[in-house]
């Protein structure tokens, strides 16, 4: 363990000799909770407090501010489902960025795409990247991860130099605070357009769809005034409160409800096939009302 378990902040608390991590999740009221077997590392960055821990059925897990960010045990689900919406959409994507690091399995996945000539991988805290590498993934040994350059930058910054370059672009942002509020804001919607080529794809990470029902609002709304397609769709993630959990896929050209899906690298995946992909974009009523 990297630091004494004193060190710790509110989320983490001790009941009868077991330590607990309790996600806050002030819109519902209410704390969920995660028994931790172990805490492994626990550092504040200059911009978020980082933590490893290994839990009770969830495997090991990387969590940021006290909100859990993607476990070893249902990670694919995330990533898989980030990732290969918008990849295998496109017809060719040979540019592709992603905002936002953490374990980087977004852009594992997106290697699986032959066409893929260069991923960039921007992280506004360097930190998040070597404590998942130490801790929490391992290298593949893929040559092709090459291709993936870190950029250690402000995402809002970075996508600002970026003019009509990005076949396909992954927005794998945290709640809106600390860091990650620029990328909410409005005028990054225009940045993201504007750095898309012209049949150019983005996915937004939007939030719970039951209890944070205004990210996912306004990230469809922000992307119909721009994307000719827009799509919010959803799956289910055993770790993240609520199990639902939503993502939006805005397009300049092809619709991923017509996408060629022999193209899925289904031989590679556990969760996604062209079933659960075309799945993913049924809502539930209560969810079309939302957005009504
Ligand atoms: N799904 C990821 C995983 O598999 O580990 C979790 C990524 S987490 C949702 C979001 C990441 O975005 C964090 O690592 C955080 O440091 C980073 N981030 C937050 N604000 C950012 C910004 N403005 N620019 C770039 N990265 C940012």
């Amino acid at each position: 363990m990297t630091n004494n378990k004193n060190t710790l902040t509110g989320y983490y608390k001790e009941s009868d000799e077991d330590l607990w991590l309790w996600d806050d999740i002030p819109e519902l009221d209410m704390e969920v909770g995660y028994k931790v077997e172990a805490l492994l590392h626990y550092e504040r960055s200059p911009f978020q407090e980082i933590s490893i821990v290994d839990t009770q059925g969830f495997g090991r897990m990387l969590v940021l501010d006290g909100t859990p960010q993607v476990t070893t045990k249902d990670g694919f689900i995330y990533n898989e489902m980030i990732t290969h919406i918008a990849m295998t959409t496109h017809r060719e994507p040979k540019r592709v960025g992603m905002i936002g690091g953490g374990d980087c399995g977004p852009s594992r996945e997106a290697l699986k795409y032959e066409s893929v000539e260069q991923i960039d991988v921007v992280e506004i805290d360097q930190q998040v990247i070597e404590v998942c590498r130490r801790w929490m993934t391992k290298d593949s040994g893929d040559e092709r991860e090459a291709c993936i350059r870190m950029i250690y930058r402000d995402g809002y910054k970075w996508i600002q130099e970026q003019k009509n370059n990005l076949d396909v672009l992954l927005i794998d942002r945290s709640d809106p605070y600390g860091p990650a509020t620029s990328l909410y804001k409005q005028q990054f919607y225009q940045y993201v357009y504007d750095s898309l080529t012209e049949d150019g794809i983005v996915v937004f990470q939007s939030g719970s769809p039951f209890y944070n029902t205004s990210i996912l609002k306004n990230t469809v709304r922000s992307l119909s005034k721009l994307f000719p397609i827009v799509h919010p769709y959803v799956c289910s993630i055993p770790t993240f409160p609520g199990g639902i959990w939503s993502f939006v896929v805005a397009s300049k050209k092809w619709d991923p409800l017509q996408a060629d899906l022999t193209r899925l690298p289904c031989k590679d995946t556990k969760y996604i096939d062209p079933e659960t992909f075309l799945a993913s974009f049924v809502l539930p009523k209560y969810i079309k009302n939302i957005l009504k």
